[in-house]
């Protein structure tokens, strides 16, 4: 199983931003003891798992000192079996990693690191409150490189004053600098942040929608002609550098997470953490696992849970081991209405999988599998 660890905290809120994540530092220490002790509390149930990936996002989880990561990781050790444990990644931003906390990631044994760069562009950078600029994003990366050999770096496209110069900035820094894996995110500004409230007043503007899907076409077109593999929709990887952590989702298989908002899917149950940093404290103070929603899952939505998530991967996801985790019936069933209904965007086969029209217009695709009903 993999595991995930939210730490919510950040130096500012950028504008777009609409994970759950806070500047209020006077909570630190409350919030650490609170996750010691649902690491504590589900550990009892999952003793005899084996750990395969362990993801500590945010948030800045390079943010916080190393003493909380360091118990973090303890309390794990103590309360999980991490024997068989493959890939250990920590995301960090660039304002807030130095050498001293890059050398104790590697002491403990984390192997990957993901950084948030989302532009290149400091006019961009500035513009939607990140805290660094693109001099500090190169020191940091140099930096990294001097640990690691399996980082990932994340953009988005679409924000603000994006344009084919920022594009092809950020395009030259990966063709230089050749990080391991990069994640391309398309912005979503559909999410109530303080982008939204600035676009809804016109005090910004998003580039057209025309351009932002040249600049999308265009993205791919690029990284058809280089050596990444495009894996899954938003991720591109060096040979072998998958995100194993990542794949646990896409293939929907169990992951364990701790933290406020944090979700898990263990044994057919779903669950997501409370979003309340403030009641995620006080509950796990009661000794109560804090959930904002769990269920079990039926046969049907965890066959529509599993295909809406593995046809993110270019590869999808093959007929046969459809069916040795569902009903033949049920599955042959599904993928006869998605033949009917998508033909032009998924192709069925011994695998299934997005086509690349099925790729490029990857959200219609999932707003529509959300119509597909047991018959
Ligand atoms: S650093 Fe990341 S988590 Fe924090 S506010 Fe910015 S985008 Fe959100």
């Amino acid at each position: 199983m993999a595991l995930y660890l939210h730490i919510p905290f950040c130096v500012r809120r950028c504008l777009y931003c609409d994970y759950v994540s806070t500047t209020d530092l006077s909570l630190k220490e409350e919030y650490f003891n609170a996750l010691y002790k649902e690491i504590a509390l589900k550990g009892k149930k999952l003793k005899d798992r084996k750990v395969r990936t362990i993801y500590f996002g945010g948030g800045t989880p390079s943010f916080v000192e190393e003493e909380f990561i360091f118990q973090t990781f303890r309390t794990l050790q103590e309360h999980l079996d991490l024997s068989n444990l493959e890939e250990f990644t920590i995301e960090v931003n660039p304002e807030s990693v130095n050498e001293k906390k890059v050398h104790f990631y590697k002491e403990i044994g984390i192997n990957r690191i993901s950084m948030g760069f989302q532009s290149t562009s400091d006019k961009i950078l500035k513009t939607v409150g990140r805290s660094h600029d693109f001099n500090k994003e190169l020191e940091s990366y140099k930096l990294l490189t001097s640990f690691y050999d399996n980082i990932n770096i994340d953009f988005i496209v679409g924000l603000p004053y994006e344009n084919f110069d920022t594009v092809n900035s950020n395009l030259e820094f990966i063709e230089k600098m050749k990080p391991s894996h990069i994640s391309y995110y398309l912005l979503d500004s559909s999410h109530d942040t303080p982008l939204k409230h600035f676009l809804e007043i016109k005090e910004m503007k998003l580039p057209e929608d025309d351009l932002v899907y040249d600049l999308l076409d265009y993205i791919y077109d690029q990284f058809e002609k280089s050596e990444y593999n495009r894996y899954e929709i938003s991720s591109w990887s060096l040979p072998n550098k998958e995100c194993i952590h990542n794949l646990f989702y896409w293939y929907n298989l169990d992951y364990v997470g701790f933290g406020v908002s944090a979700g898990g899917y263990i044994n057919k149950k779903r669950y997501v953490n409370t979003s309340d940093v403030k009641a995620y404290i006080t509950q796990l103070n009661d000794d109560k696992l804090p959930y904002r929603t769990k269920k079990l899952n039926d046969e049907f939505a965890e066959l529509l849970e599993t295909l809406f998530m593995s046809l993110r991967l270019t590869k999808g996801i093959t007929y046969d081991s459809l069916v040795q985790r569902f009903s033949k019936n049920l599955v042959d069933n599904v993928l006869n209405q998605l033949k009917n209904n998508l033909e032009e965007y998924i192709s069925i086969d011994d695998s299934i999988k997005l086509t690349t029209k099925g790729l490029n217009f990857s959200r219609l695709v999932f707003e529509k599998l959300l119509d597909i009903a047991p018959t």
